[in-house]
């Protein structure tokens, strides 16, 4: 997209200041939908109980039903409202990281509707932006918001990402690219022990200092060893170009691929097609979607990457470019 592109677009971009925020809580108390800036990344916003509204966010995104929504509110009390209990340990770790990029999964209180999927569960974090608490306080309504990008391609991180994957969108606040980059861990408490649902931006042992230990599921090990369960590497975080997972991008044979081929990378020096990434893993996540939307923009129709080390690390990194891996259909 270039500028001009962007310039036409200026009156669904607009700035997070009273004018768009006011525009932002009309567009939300008519049930559709906002985009809106994150420390993860941008997500796409509804009131999470209005049926017509979330309905709007799974419209939009092409979203499977079966996909549940975190909702996203301003305190910790907010969240205890829409919660049948609340354990311990969701008092320990909201008390350590909220605001921030992390997701609870506990009992859903008993006079609220599912948020798109039919269990008894409600997955909850309080963002810490400052666009983001400032839109949830002005609007008053928990809002639902997955990421604002087309289901099973590459989470936006910018504004103008948004736009571009999410062409149709009412409205999007700018609020400049997102700091972590990747999207919230998040955690399942409705387990004796806590279970990790999704490797994300916080890492397992800053959780694991406040609730002790934390089951991985299916294959998943302490380590972070591969995990081959085909449900588990569903296509997503996805680029238009093929992704090939390598342990040494060097010593790919390039004979067979489609090209022209990138590489992503975190080792060495960058050329054109190649980004070199940081080798400090929160680094490399907050880089990693808007370096997949430049490869796509670069045109090529293969991206070598440079397999990360097996650590728990790079636990939230690895699950991404697995999906990101994984074949389509
Ligand atoms: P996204 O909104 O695309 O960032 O993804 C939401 C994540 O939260 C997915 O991994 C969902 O499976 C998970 N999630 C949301 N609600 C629930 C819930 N009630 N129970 C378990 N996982 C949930
Ligand atoms: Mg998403």
């Amino acid at each position: 997209m270039t500028d001009s592109d962007l310039m036409t677009d200026s009156g669904r971009v607009v700035r997070p200041d009273a004018d768009g925020l006011r525009r932002a809580v009309e567009i939300l108390r008519a049930d559709s939908v906002v985009a809106f800036p994150t420390e993860t990344v941008y997500g796409l916003g509804a009131n999470a109980f209005s049926p017509r509204a979330v309905g709007e966010i799974y419209r939009l995104k092409n979203r499977p039903g079966w996909n549940p929504l975190i909702v996203h509110v301003a305190t910790v009390e907010a969240a205890r409202e829409l919660a049948a209990e609340w354990p311990e340990h969701a008092d320990a770790l909201a008390g350590r990281f909220w605001p921030g990029p992390l997701t609870l999964v506990v009992r859903r209180a008993a006079h609220l509707a599912g948020v798109g999927a039919d269990n008894d569960t409600i997955a909850i974090r309080v963002p810490a932006h400052d666009v983001a608490l400032r839109l949830l306080a002005a609007s008053g309504l928990p809002l639902a918001a997955p990421s604002a990008n087309r289901s099973e391609s590459i989470s936006p991180t910018t504004a103008e990402h948004v736009i571009r994957s999410l062409p149709d969108v009412p409205l999007v606040l700018d609020g400049g690219p997102c700091a972590w980059g990747i999207e919230s861990t998040v955690l399942d408490l409705t387990t004796g022990v806590p279970t990790l649902l999704r490797p994300g931006a916080l890492a397992l042992r800053a959780l694991r200092d406040a609730t002790g230990a934390i089951a991985l599921r299916d294959a998943e090990t302490e380590d972070g060893a591969s995990r081959p369960s085909p449900g588990m590497s569903k296509r997503h975080y996805a680029p238009r170009a093929t992704v090939i997972l390598t342990p040494d991008v060097a010593d790919v044979d390039q004979s067979g691929l489609r090209l022209p081929v990138g590489i992503l990378t975190y080792e060495g020096s960058g050329s054109p097609g190649t980004e070199v990434l940081s080798a400090n893993p929160r680094e490399y996540a907050a880089d990693l979607y808007a370096a997949l939307h430049r490869l796509d923009d670069a045109g090529v129709a293969t991206i070598l990457v440079q397999e990360p080390p097996r650590t728990e690390d790079w636990l939230a990194v690895r699950d991404r470019l697995s999906r990101a891996a994984a074949p389509a259909g």
